[in-house]
């Protein structure tokens, strides 16, 4: 589903990505963890395009992007809706509502009739647990709750694959876990493709395929989260765990 070749991202003089190399299968889950800094979310821009990378290739669902040379706003903009982001600070319209939030994008970029979008967006809304506020501002909303809508919002486009930076850190404790079950109820029960940068071990556990290690901008080690958190082989991973843990 996801074949990353050699990406590179430098900002200026200062290269943050070094080289990644990176396939994902179809429904599996990734969990991105490492030290700050390290470019887990300019990784996860680069997979959406939110940031251009300097060279190497991505290919999401058999479409290939090519860096070496300078690629195009429309392929970027096409290129983009394979994947869904989902942000740490949700990036909600303030004066739109949950319903309007989601509807958005189906409507603007995919020309989507209003009438049907809005139908598409309130079974969202409903599948994450919001159908009882379809029309409620996002101020009138939880942190947990707009987060809510926010995934709501990406699926609404229909993505191949969903991105998630850092997307339970900015929540007060007791909102993490409902976030955290929508987003296993889309890994285990829809079999959605998800790169997920996430301090949040027990979720890495639970329902990662796979977790990476990425440091300095290069991903240092990989493994089951099995092998990750009991047994890693690199002694950086070690000292990062034993840091959060
Ligand atoms: P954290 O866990 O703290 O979010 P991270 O692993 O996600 O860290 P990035 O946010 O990807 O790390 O940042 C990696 C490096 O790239 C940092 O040194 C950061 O300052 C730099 N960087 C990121 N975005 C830009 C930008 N737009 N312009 C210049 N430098 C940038």
């Amino acid at each position: 589903m996801i074949n990353i070749k050699n990406l590179h991202k430098s900002f200026g003089d200062l290269e943050v990505l070094k080289g990644i190399d990176l396939e994902v299968e179809q429904g599996k889950v990734i969990v991105l963890i490492g030290p700050s800094g390290s470019g887990k979310t300019t990784f996860l821009r680069c997979l959406n395009l939110l940031e251009v990378p300097t060279d190497g290739t991505i290919e999401i669902d058999q479409k290939l992007m090519e860096f070496k040379k300078t690629v195009s706003k429309r392929s970027i903009t096409s290129f983009r809706s394979l994947t869904g982001m989902v942000f740490q600070n949700y990036n909600l319209f303030p004066h739109k509502t949950a319903v309007e939030n989601v509807m958005e994008g189906p409507i603007i970029v995919k020309n989507i009739p209003k009438q049907k979008a809005k139908e598409t967006a309130k079974a969202l809304l409903t599948k994450v647990g919001l159908g009882d506020k379809i029309d409620f501002y996002p101020f009138q909303l939880s942190g947990g709750q707009q987060q809510r809508v926010g995934i709501a919002r990406a699926l609404a486009m229909e993505p191949k694959v969903m991105l998630f930076d850092e997307p339970t850190s900015a929540l007060d404790p007791e909102l993490v876990g409902d976030v955290l079950q929508v987003m296993k109820d889309l890994a285990k029960e829809e079999r959605m493709t998800m790169v997920v940068v996430t301090h949040e071990m027990r979720f890495a556990r639970e329902v990662a395929d796979e977790v990476i290690f990425m440091d300095e901008g290069k991903i240092m080690e990989r493994g089951t989260p099995e092998q990750i958190f009991t047994n890693p082989k690199e002694e950086r991973t070690r000292r990062f765990l034993n840091m959060i843990q």
